[in-house]
């Protein structure tokens, strides 16, 4: 059955808020003079579960018959080649991470308000989780995603979807759920554009480098990307998280899934394992040991997030304005 997101007593709105209600526990982060926790390398395959995502490269190209083209926003490309690039992914897996560990919001013109306790950290010397993982203003973060490649044959289409509007502003953090794209006619018409996107099932490979992180950071950072394990079960996605444009319609829930994992130093092997990229280590043992460790995780706002974020299927997103 086809079924739109709310009811009738309660529009649809493709998206959930998560209010934050008391301010972040700040402190000074961990430095990046000497090694201390984990640093390495998770290897990881993106794959696209909605039915479209759109990571925009900035510019525009044409389509269509002769004398009928018309314009479309391209995708991002590294050489020719379909590519995400890894800030994309980074401020996607740093929105969710800032909802759940309670941190500032840390992108200004999301037109997010989560109050004056919520700003920005101004000073390096007490700064929230978010910014001790991946930094701020004067302050270097400790975990990046290189650009992720596709995997195997990743064909883009050109995909029509009504205008977006500027969201309106909300008085907490706002995310956007998971729910079935509705195909239009694909036919120009006003208030309308074109997409170039790739489909579902497209895979990319990534990997999470991070560096001198602790275990509860790890965790938060395992979390931020959708994963969680049930005691003595393999980590898996426990919700999708959204990438790149057009999320209001749908667009942009991916998954993640761990492959490899490479840990590096400390100590004699340091220079050795420098060298060959890490030491390999038993994925799924070290990532639910990782989880285990909540002590940044703001558990109220990591329930709220996991039973309103939804999954594809849980209903269509709107066509045209909410
Ligand atoms: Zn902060």
């Amino acid at each position: 059955m086809q079924r739109p997101f709310g009811s009738s007593s309660s529009p649809a709105k493709p998206y959930f808020t998560i209010r934050m209600r008391e301010p972040p526990v700040r402190q000074a982060p961990t430095g990046h003079d000497r090694f201390q926790g984990y640093t390495g390398r998770l290897d990881l395959r993106l794959e696209v579960v909605s039915e479209y995502l759109h990571v925009g490269g900035g510019g525009i190209d044409v389509t269509g018959p002769q004398g009928r083209e018309h314009a479309y926003h391209t995708f991002a490309r590294r050489d020719g080649q379909l590519v995400i690039p890894g800030t994309s992914i980074k401020g996607a897996v740093r929105a969710v991470l800032e909802a759940i560990s309670n941190s500032c919001v840390g992108v200004a013109g999301r037109r997010e308000d989560a109050g004056r306790d919520h700003r920005r950290c101004q000073n390096t010397g007490a700064l929230c989780p978010a910014c001790r993982i991946f930094g701020t203003t004067g302050w270097r973060g400790r975990a990046h995603f290189p650009d992720a490649a596709p995997v195997g044959d990743v064909q883009a289409q050109v995909v029509k979807i009504a205008d977006l509007w500027r969201p309106r502003p909300t008085k907490a953090r706002k995310f956007y759920r998971s729910g079935q794209f509705r195909k239009l006619d694909p036919r120009p018409e006003r208030n309308h554009r074109f997409l170039e996107a790739v489909p579902k099932g497209s895979v990319f490979a990534t990997s999470l480098v991070f560096e001198n992180a602790s275990a509860a950071e790890m965790s938060l950072l395992l979390r931020a990307m959708g994963l969680d394990a049930a005691r003595d079960a393999s980590p898996t996605a426990a919700f999708w998280v959204k990438l790149g444009g057009a999320k209001p319609r749908c667009f942009g829930a991916v998954s993640f899934r761990p492959l490899a994992l490479r840990l590096v130093g400390p100590g004699a092997s340091l220079v050795r394992d420098l060298a060959r990229g890490g030491s390999p280590q038993p994925v799924e043992e070290r990532l639910r040991e990782w989880l285990r460790e909540t002590s940044l995780l703001h558990e109220p706002s990591w329930r709220e997030f996991r039973e309103q974020s939804g999954r594809p299927g849980d209903g269509y997103c709107p066509e045209g304005l909410y």
